[in-house]
């Protein structure tokens, strides 16, 4: 294992201006991967190390040191490598075309898509990116400062949801334990990662909960917010998080589904189960992807329709 981590970053480090790619729809995990590799870059390797974002950074990550000076949608100067983090693929960094590069590497957790790259260390089984990089970087040498390891933390904590989904487990602990140890403080990224919600997230989530559906006796609970809803309280954001926490407290349920009408006809959908259902191929079966246990995709369509295709793909893996 040790020596695809060190071929992986002795060809990183051939490089000197890295643009560094994350999903859209960032969460601690992309942001505090990103975050990580672009300390290390800089400041052990005096690389130049940008970090691009098809959206805005969502404001539990506002903690994080140097968080402000990721590219929001803007131009980054030229660049010869291209570092896809928590993504496999380019269409999920939103980098147009015209901006890519010809060396693309990717590091990642989610199961394979289509597409593959020369370079890449993908490892379904890791409960996080940032697990990947802690095992990147302690297999390479490269110390974890204390900065470092609450970029670290913060990807882990989100990714098992605080350690409580399935891809918690002894490797999670002993790496959190290092982590903590160097200096990253639990419970400073608990508070802000899950609980500094704005009154009116709340409100949406009882939005949510006052329309929430049941099919299959319980065993798929469905969740949405309509755009009309959506556009009213735009500035607020989605608190997707917190919804899927919801959804996924009842008892007996096998999948839980949120949707969010982002726009007329095109409905992201987020998909959550416990154990045995795999939402990763119920979302791919929309194009979507992401792991067994969580995964998303979007549904151009509208919301009824959106809300009957995915009940009924769903119903086939009860
Ligand atoms: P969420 O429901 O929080 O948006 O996403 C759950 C997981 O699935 C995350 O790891 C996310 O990166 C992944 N995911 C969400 N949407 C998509 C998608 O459209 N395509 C792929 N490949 N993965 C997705
Ligand atoms: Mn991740």
């Amino acid at each position: 294992m040790n020596s695809i981590y060190y071929d992986f970053w002795g060809n990183i480090i051939k490089h000197n201006n890295i643009l560094i790619g994350i999903h859209e729809h960032p969460d601690g995990d992309c942001i505090g991967s990103a975050l990580a590799i672009q300390r290390v870059l800089k400041k052990q390797f005096g690389k130049k190390a940008t970090i691009y974002s098809p959206e805005s950074i969502p404001s539990c990550t506002k903690f994080l040191t140097g968080v402000n000076n990721i590219l929001i949608k803007e131009k980054p100067d030229d660049y010869d490598l291209l570092l896809l983090v928590d993504v496999n693929t380019v269409k999920r960094t939103g980098i147009p075309q015209s901006m890519l590069c010809e060396n693309i590497y990717c590091i990642d957790h989610h199961e394979r898509g289509s597409i593959t790259y020369p370079n890449e260390i993908i490892i379904p089984e890791a409960s996080s990116t940032c697990e990947i990089i802690y095992n990147l970087l302690i297999a390479n040498e490269c110390p974890i400062d204390k900065v470092c390891a609450e970029y670290l933390l913060t990807g882990i904590i989100c990714d098992t949801g605080d350690y409580a989904h399935t891809n918690t487990n002894e490797k999670v602990f002993l790496i959190s334990s290092e982590l903590t140890k160097i200096g990253a403080n639990p419970t400073k990224i608990n508070k802000f990662y899950f609980n500094e919600k704005s009154f009116k997230s709340l409100k949406l989530v009882g939005y949510v909960l006052n329309n929430l559906l049941s099919f299959e006796r319980g065993k798929l609970i469905l969740g949405y917010v309509d755009y009309n809803y959506l556009s009213k309280n735009k500035r607020y954001g989605i608190d997707s998080d917190t919804i899927n926490g919801q959804l996924q407290s009842i008892k007996g349920y096998k999948l839980s589904v949120f949707l969010r009408e982002l726009e007329p006809n095109v409905v992201r959908v987020s998909l959550r189960s416990p154990d045995k259902v795999d939402c990763n191929l119920i979302a791919k079966e929309f194009g979507g992807g992401g792991h067994k246990n969580a995964a998303g995709c979007t549904i151009k369509e509208p919301l009824n329709k959106a809300i009957e295709l995915i009940v009924n793909a769903g119903k086939k893996h009860l």
